[in-house]
């Protein structure tokens, strides 16, 4: 698989604005929803925007803190366009990191993490979105 290109569409949406955690809640509460992989600790979904049909895939991590109860979490939402989604749509339950990987996703993507006894943070990133580890 090949080419996770940010689309050019949505760039005036809410969805895509300043404010990275503007731009999260909107897609919280604007959004259809489509999960592929839904572990306790690990979920992968595929998200639409309904205000301007912008598609996004979205990885949720957890882990546990099993000494101070100050679970990590992190989830990011890269864009992409309706082929990389029907590709992904594809793959299903079966989406896992190695397969996320192998998308070479790069671009604009908002990531929102709570580090564990940390303060958490939400921001638009460049690039590959990470993995993180979980449980
Ligand atoms: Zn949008």
């Amino acid at each position: 698989m090949e080419g996770g290109h940010n689309p050019a569409m949505g760039e005036d949406c809410l969805c895509q604005q300043q404010d990275p955690a503007l731009a999260r809640k909107f897609l919280l509460d604007n959004r259809e929803h489509r999960t592929l992989v839904d572990e306790s600790h690990f979920d992968v979904s595929l998200i639409r925007c309904l205000a301007c049909g912008q598609l996004y895939l979205r990885a949720w991590y957890e882990l546990i803190d099993w000494v101070n109860s100050e679970d990590s979490q992190a989830d990011w939402w890269f864009p992409i366009d309706d082929e990389l989604g029907d590709r992904i749509l594809r793959v299903g339950s079966a989406v896992n990191e190695s397969v996320i990987d192998l998308l070479e996703l790069n671009g604009r993507y908002l990531l929102h993490a709570w580090p564990s006894g940390a303060t958490s943070y939400c921001q638009w990133m460049d690039g590959r979105p990470p993995h993180f580890p979980h449980d």
